[in-house]
């Protein structure tokens, strides 16, 4: 039996184990930390065929440079000398404009579409457990201006298949009658759907383990061996595993971990961050996306989850309250009847996104490496794309067509 080693083991390294022990390969994966935090834990945990436009996109230059570059704005780049980051940054302007984000949008359509079916099945393989509920996720605005942007948006959506609803603000007050709204509209993507992500990562852990996936955990990948143009060793903190095949998917520290084999990627880390309130005795049903406030909301039964913000200022541990407290006025802003409190500074959570120049990942075998396949670079949508990424690495190494055309995901494309 062939031996798969993963590096990484976030929601998309999980994801690449699920499908290729399912192929019958022995798996390990080889992780830093423990798998009970990160990136993968403390998102939003939406599935969302509706985030077919990449991140980098007009809408994003249309905020203003200056406005990406102040510390308290949703999208904030930190100027920094590094060379990475202006390659990164002149790449991430490149690709924002209107006629790359339509060529790019059908894949990244493809791929979300291929994840959200992919999702039920492994509910259904490994058990309902992890909160998952199909009703849809609201596109909430403030103002006309961006309603109307968001029902163009919806027209998009319908030309690739989704379902959609245009609310007017009683409409969107309907669906959460319990609580004031402060909207003038929202549309609700039906396709969307939601699941607790920390949960999600330790019953498909446990599952994996049950099916004989090994995982090393507190251990850090630090260097490769490699035999003409194969890697055939992994070098740990902890020793030497030797590897017939490996997938690489670090996240944010990818370029980090890819140069240490010879390999390139443009890649910069977007902190986020977020807050769970345990419980909200009048809570929301709806998962919603604050348009102007670029921030969401996720709510499990009586617990509720805020958060947002993408603060490009590299691999860095620091908590801004005041993105915090940006997030929870934007959510007071839109549901001015919903009763929480500020989140205390100490239990704010972040989590890095590693996010390409163009908004899309790196899926793909590595040009002169024989035996190693990327998988990352997912950035907001890595819930999204986990199990399509999964099932696409699976078949990469197996040397099969692939479900969807992956030509737009090579890692050598900057
Ligand atoms: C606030 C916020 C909200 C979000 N909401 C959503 C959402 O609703 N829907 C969605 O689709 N996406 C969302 N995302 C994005 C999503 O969380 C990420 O895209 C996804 O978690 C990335 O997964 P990953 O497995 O690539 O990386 P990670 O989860 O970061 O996993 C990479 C792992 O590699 C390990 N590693 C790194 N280097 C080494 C090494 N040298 N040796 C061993 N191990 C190593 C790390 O310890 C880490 O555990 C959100 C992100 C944030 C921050």
């Amino acid at each position: 039996m062939k031996n798969i080693t993963i590096i990484g083991g976030g929601i998309i390294g999980l994801n690449c184990a699920y499908y290729l022990q399912k192929e019958g390969y022995a798996v390990t994966v080889i992780e830093r930390g423990d798998i009970t935090n990160g990136c993968s834990f403390g998102n939003m945990g939406y599935f969302s065929p509706s985030h077919f436009i990449p991140l980098a996109s007009p809408g994003i230059i249309a905020e203003g440079f200056r406005y990406m570059l102040r510390s308290s704005s949703p999208f904030y780049i930190k100027p920094r000398l590094s060379l990475s980051l202006m390659q990164w940054a002149y790449h991430f302007f490149q690709n924002s404009n209107a006629a790359t984000v339509t060529k790019h949008a059908p894949h990244l359509n493809n791929i979300l579409q291929l994840s959200r079916h992919l999702i039920n099945d492994i509910r259904d393989d490994i058990g309902d457990t992890f909160l998952m509920e199909e009703k849809g996720c609201l596109m909430m605005c403030r103002e006309q201006k961006a309603l109307d942007h968001e029902f163009h948006l919806a027209d998009d959506a319908e030309k690739f298949g989704l379902k959609v609803q245009r609310l007017n603000k009683h409409q969107v007050q309907a669906l959460e009658p319990g609580i004031e709204l402060n909207v003038t509209g929202a549309v609700l993507f039906k396709d969307d759907c939601h699941i607790n992500p920390g949960k999600f990562m330790g019953v498909l852990k446990n599952y994996l383990e049950n099916k004989g996936v090994q995982f090393l955990l507190n251990t850090t990948v630090t260097g490769f061996e490699k035999n003409n143009n194969k890697v055939c060793a992994v070098i740990t903190d902890k020793g030497k595993i030797e590897c017939d095949e490996l997938v690489v998917a670090t996240g944010s520290w990818l370029p980090a971990v890819a140069k240490m084999m010879g390999i390139k990627l443009l890649l910069q880390p977007g902190k986020g961050y977020s807050y769970t309130y345990g419980h909200v005795e009048k809570n929301i049903s709806y998962p919603a996306i604050l348009i102007e406030g670029r921030c969401a909301m996720t709510p499990w039964g009586q617990q509720l989850r805020i958060g947002g913000t993408m603060e490009i200022s590299g691999i860095n541990e620091r908590i801004l309250p005041k993105r915090m407290k940006g997030i929870y006025d934007s959510v007071k802003n839109f549901y001015p009847g919903l009763q929480i409190d500020l989140p205390p500074t100490d239990k704010i959570w972040h989590g890095l996104r590693p996010v390409t120049p163009d908004g899309l990942p790196y899926i793909g075998r590595a040009k002169n490496i024989e035996n190693v396949v990327i998988a990352g670079g997912h950035a907001m949508v890595g819930v999204s794309l986990a199990p399509g990424t999964g099932k696409l690495v699976s078949e990469i190494i197996n040397r099969k067509n692939t479900a969807i055309d992956t030509s737009a995901f090579r890692l050598e494309r900057f």
